[in-house]
């Protein structure tokens, strides 16, 4: 775990579990690895073993890594409770959390999407839809146990057996299967970096995705990946992914500058073209979207190579992060400006040129 830096100690969090001192109450939160849920210090369920446990600073980190909050004690709740007029709503999305609940829906409940929005704010430094999504892609993605053995049975057979599959994955996770004609498996992980977790995807020839999983895009990234690669979703361990995790770590380490790993990439020829341009931008250089456009003879398409950048779903490694705007303002990051601004420092081995921003 590489993102504790404003934590205590992991002895004293792990005797403060122990104790279930409430005094640690807001400083730290803790994810249990066997089961998927997070807790607050106070929680008491039974104690894990110290192993066993991921600490975090705070809840949206915690649902960040796929973690689950706690149904005995609460952690989403200040002081052990949403306010009245929320409480409701609260757990009918405990109930589904697949349900997307647009304004409309808040306004038919009667309460104000203004006030409601105002509360994930301030309490849990997210906003609502990205609490949403979190959920969403926790189910489906997250420590599920469960879903792992749903997995293994899925494998151990041949593909006949997806389509029970999918009728599992469809119930714990609300992601509707393709039908039949999908008879390809993307697989699909989280790799941890300082940036906060990303979700991976690989086919059989090689890495199709890698993007923030609090990126809005992410789920739209997922549907296209699906549709693209004629492929289900399925967490799981794909062959690339030991290597990728490393060459990722390397990289935030400042001790790797290329990634020779395969790549699963389609697209429009628009597109292929706007992305071998980025495959081609030296570590530690940036250039402007003028040049790119101009790089793939088709200097006039500026906004459409930006817009090529913003689909790219090869974060880090298709390096989208290079290209800054001519006047060298870094305009748009899908990820988040401080993200690009992290890595663009990184590579150029400035220190901490950037405000150091407690993540997420
Ligand atoms: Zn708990």
């Amino acid at each position: 775990m590489m993102t504790t830096n404003s934590l205590p100690d992991r002895q004293t969090m792990y005797n403060a579990l122990l104790s279930r001192d409430s005094s640690f109450e807001g400083i730290f939160y803790v994810g249990v690895k066997t089961t998927g849920i997070f807790c607050r210090p106070s929680c008491t369920a039974k104690k894990p073993k110290l192993e066993n446990v991921d600490f975090f600073n705070s809840a949206k980190n915690a649902m960040l890594y796929g973690y689950r909050p706690c149904k005995l004690c609460h952690p989403l709740e200040i002081k052990g409770k949403f306010p009245e007029w929320m409480s409701a709503l609260m757990s009918e999305i405990e109930k589904n959390p697949s349900f997307r609940i647009k304004d409309y829906d808040l306004a038919k409940r009667g309460i104000s999407p203004h006030k409601l929005r105002r509360w994930f704010k301030d309490n849990l430094g997210m906003t609502f839809q990205t609490y949403l999504r979190t959920l969403r892609i926790s189910q489906a993605f997250g420590r599920i146990k469960e879903g792992d053995k749903v997995i293994e049975a899925a494998f151990s057979s041949d593909y006949d057996s997806l389509s029970g599959f999918n009728a599992i994955f469809k119930k714990t996770t609300g992601f509707t299967p393709n039908s039949s004609k999908n008879k390809n498996i993307i697989q699909v992980t989280r790799i941890l970096t300082p940036l906060g977790p990303m979700l991976a995807g690989a086919t059989e020839k090689g890495i199709c995705l890698l993007e923030f999983v609090d990126r809005k895009m992410i789920e739209t990234q997922l549907k296209r990946i699906r549709k693209i690669f004629k492929a289900e979703l399925i967490p799981g361990k794909s062959k690339y992914f030991k290597e990728l995790s490393e060459q990722i770590a390397n990289y935030f380490e400042g001790k790797r500058k290329k990634f020779d790993i395969p790549l699963a990439i389609d697209g429009t020829n628009f597109q292929m073209m706007a992305w071998k341009a980025l495959l081609k931008i030296p570590y530690g250089k940036t250039v402007s979207y003028e040049h790119q456009a101009k790089v793939i003879d088709n200097p006039k398409a500026v906004r459409a190579v930006a817009k090529a950048n913003g689909d790219n779903r090869i974060s880090i490694i298709i390096p989208c992060h290079r290209v800054i705007g001519k006047d060298g303002s870094l305009t748009g990051y899908g990820g988040g400006i401080w993200r690009k601004q992290y890595l663009l420092d990184l590579e150029q081995k400035k220190k901490a040129a950037w405000i150091y921003r407690r993540l997420m």
